[in-house]
């Protein structure tokens, strides 16, 4: 069969007639209209005349000149009309999920939904023989090249956005410069917002660029001392003390601007350390009342809880209709800000609007100048959301959004002597998280993981590699040689958090994997129970009704059970319920979904039978033994486990909330300690939304944790008290170091033996075996 690599079953002609009989009718060309409008087709010719002589290439352009939506087609196109259309086959790699779907759809909407447009994301795609553009996730093409495919049916890979540097694009660039060397058909586009791209033509050997020149119309600046004291706004901050002579003198150096409004606001901001929604509500008011053409205002505020904030605040502007943006939406929910309104369209967005979304009918921006960004801590092997100044390169994307479709202005929430001190350029995400998944998905592929990892674009720190392969051996995942070991196989096709992971292959394994996989579920999904500023304490006291186990773990396992058993008699008595306990319906959702994805990669493993659901018996055998699931949690967890100094040497302590300090008559604190560092530096505390902050009775002085967070200090939301002999049993040499000193065993050493997870298939029964004895 000719061509056809990808099994299409029509021949070349047919596929061009095809295209042919599409690019005449009627819906196409008006579409087509648009479409030209567009920069990129102007540089059409000139693209595909670059990219016939050479094998890579890069492309830049200012976001939404049509790189990613017209670029494909210019490729698919050609093609076609040239004879070769049973045979091409385009990946198109998108960094976020949100923006792989989007794009799919967008243009499989402009080829009229003819077939030729697919879609793959974890856990979801949709593709058939006929599918000759595949948009994907970074991570499933990463994926596929890892597992050994050599593209050899791929015709062409675009690389989209890789101005961002996260991990998975560094990554796939490095696997696809590799590549080129071997398969010597495909062709590689890499396509980035005009930032810092030389690296890019740098590392691929000089590769041919092409600019692709916009058609954006002037935007003005508008810094906060430019427009704050005329705003009829002040923030208030309250509880905020008035600057110090020595901290109005920092202010000053920050604003260049002696106005006292202006410091004030300033004082206020960085004492608040948050995003004034306040400001931007004025702002936006001001904005309203102003201009009597409405048209789209796009606010960047750094999270989800600033975005609800926000739309807060801005309810009672009329005339508008304001929305969210942001990657935890649904799709239908993302659509909606594409859809026009007669009014003022208001969008508070995350990053997700700076490069990746294109909202046409945007005049003002509001810049927070804020971002959360995953900042890796080597020292205690956490990676934690931190809010962050942006790079200035992302101040100018987030600017160039304004003025689209004509001229604009971007409110900055912050001073020109603030902006000039931001960092020019974001720093690779591979140099600032933690790398033991990296390390151990390159050790599946290649083996030799820093030799591979050193030829990245910006290589990590050597170092940070040596302690990502220092806790795979903790985990089991490599043996101290460094070989892979059978559950660093199963971890390394798990996509999850690795710890989470281990879990499920244990709960599998020690059948009790129903409430694993909801523990797992709950682990990488946002809080269960919320807790609203100011019914704090009702809130934890509808938490409080569901303890068990001296575990937050098994407590929200026990209301997420409790829903689920609602639902089945309808879900309007699930909604009553969830406000009732201030319990996230969202989040519920989340856990279930996660749940299934769990599920089916455990299956498509083989480590359970097709067909099994959460609550399938045979999975479920030893689900009623609190003590082993405690177990299995404490597995994956370890070394995340803290020794609770019991109250006989307690300490009061301060209760910190909403921002000011209350003295707590009954507080106790417990001093924890995290037993890998011992007893030196390792303090943590047990934060007062943990369900085990009231527990009077205490089985055993170790809990296992996920997370730590520090915040006024070191704490620990979520803990499960752990049996001592779960630690033992599953902790390392270590464990019985710390553990066993205290208690009266016979033989350490067979402790320490049992760590030997290369051999777990012939532990299992014995583990189990000895686990029901003594939970
Ligand atoms: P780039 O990749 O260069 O940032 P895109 O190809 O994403 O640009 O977008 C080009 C243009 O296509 C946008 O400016 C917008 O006009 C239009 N567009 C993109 N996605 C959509 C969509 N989902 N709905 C309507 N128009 C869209
Ligand atoms: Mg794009």
């Amino acid at each position: 069969q000719k061509g056809g690599t990808r099994g299409d079953d029509r021949n070349d002609a047919t596929v061009r007639l095809e295209f042919e009989k599409l690019r005449q009718k009627k819906a196409y060309t008006d579409i087509l209209v648009a479409r030209k409008r567009l920069p990129a087709f102007a540089a059409q010719e000139n693209f595909l005349n670059v990219l016939g002589k050479n094998r890579c290439m890069v492309v830049v352009g200012e976001t939404g000149c049509g790189k990613t939506t017209q670029l494909p087609q210019f490729v698919l196109d050609s093609l076609i009309l040239a004879g070769h259309g049973s045979e091409v086959s385009i990946i198109v790699t998108q960094p976020r999920r949100l923006s792989a779907l989007g794009v799919a759809a967008r243009v499989s909407a402009e080829r009229l939904e003819d077939g030729s447009v697919g879609y793959a994301i974890r856990g979801e795609s949709k593709q058939s023989s006929r599918t000759k553009l595949l948009f994907c996730t970074t991570g499933v093409a990463l994926r596929r090249l890892g597992s050994g495919d050599k593209l050899q049916n791929v015709t062409h890979i675009i690389v989209d956005e890789v101005h961002e540097r996260s991990v998975d694009g560094d990554l796939l660039l490095l696997e696809l410069k590799m590549l080129l060397q071997n398969n010597k058909k495909l062709k590689v586009i890499l396509m980035s917002a005009t930032i810092n791209h030389e690296v890019f033509i740098k590392y691929f050997n000089d590769a041919p660029l092409l600019t692709i020149s916009g058609f954006t119309h002037p935007v003005k600046d508008r810094y906060l001392e430019d427009y704050l004291p005329s705003l009829p706004y002040r923030p208030s901050g309250k509880g905020v003390k008035r600057p110090s002579e020595k901290e109005r003198e920092a202010l000053v150096s920050q604003a260049d601007n002696t106005d006292e409004s202006l410091l004030l606001a300033l004082h206020v901001i960085s004492k608040a350390d948050r995003v004034d929604v306040e400001l931007i509500a004025a702002l936006v008011k001001h904005i309203t009342e102003s201009n009597t053409n409405p048209g789209g205002i796009l606010i960047f505020l750094p999270g989800v809880q600033e975005i609800q904030a926000c739309l807060n605040a801005l309810k009672s502007v009329p005339n508008a209709k304001a929305l969210p943006l942001h990657a935890n939406l649904s799709s239908d929910e993302q659509r909606a800000v594409f859809a026009p309104t007669p009014g003022w369209k208001i969008i508070a967005a995350t990053n997700v609007a700076e490069t990746s979304i294109t909202i046409d009918d945007v005049i003002y921006v509001i810049d927070s100048g804020k971002v959360k960004e995953a900042q890796y801590d080597p020292e205690n092997g956490l990676t934690k959301l931190e809010e962050q100044w942006v790079t200035r390169a992302a101040a100018r994307q987030r600017r160039g959004r304004a003025g689209r479709t004509k001229p604009g202005i971007c409110y900055k929430l912050y001073t020109r002597k603030q902006e000039s001190n931001m960092q020019p350029f974001p720093i690779p995400e591979i140099k600032r998280v933690a790398l033991e998944s990296v390390a151990l998905s390159v050790k599946v592929t290649h083996g030799d993981v820093k030799d591979f990892v050193s030829q990245a674009i910006d290589p990590p720190a050597m170092s940070a590699l040596d302690h990502a392969l220092a806790v795979l051996d903790e985990l089991g995942a490599i043996s101290p040689e460094g070989n892979l070991t059978p559950m660093g196989q199963y971890l390394a096709m798990l996509p999850v958090d690795l710890r989470l992971g281990k879990m499920l292959v244990l709960g599998a394994i020690f059948q009790c994997l129903g409430p694993i996989l909801t523990a797992a579920a709950i682990m990488s999904s946002k809080s269960l129970f919320v807790s609203p500023m100011d019914k704090r304490e009702e809130a934890s006291q509808a938490r409080a009704k569901f303890a068990t186990g001296n575990s937050d773990i098994l407590t929200d396992l026990n209301a997420y059970d409790e829903c689920a058993r609602l639902r089945e008699k309808g879900t309007s008595r699930v909604r009553a319920f969830c406000e009732e306990n201030f319990i996230s319906t969202s989040t519920i959702r989340d856990i279930t979904s996660l749940r299934q994805e769990f599920l089916s990669t455990l299956i498509s493993l083989n480590l359970i039978p097709r067909g099994s659901t959460p609550s399938s018996p045979s999975l479920n055998t030893h689900s009623s033994r609190t003590g082993l699931v405690k177990a299995v949690i404490l597995a994956g967890l370890w070394p995340r486990v803290a020794r609770v100094v019991l109250p006989k040497d307690a300490i009061k302590f301060d209760r910190v909330q909403a921002g000011t300090v209350q003295r707590a008559n009954e507080a106790r604190e417990y001093k924890f300690f995290d037993i890998r560092v011992g007893d030196q530096g390792g303090r943590v505390f047990l934060h007062p939304s943990s369900v085990l902050f009231r527990s009077a009775e205490w089985k055993s002085p170790f809990v296992a944790f996920f997370q730590k967070q520090q915040t006024t200090k070191l704490w620990l939301r979520d803990a499960t008290e752990v049996p001592i002999y779960a630690i033992l049993l599953f902790g390392g040499p270590v464990a019985v170091k710390h553990v066993a000193g205290g208690l009266t065993i016979g033989n350490k050493d067979a402790f320490v033996k049992l760590r030997a997870w290369p051999r777990i298939g012939v532990l299992v029964n014995q583990l189990r075996r000895l686990l029901d004895a003594q939970l």
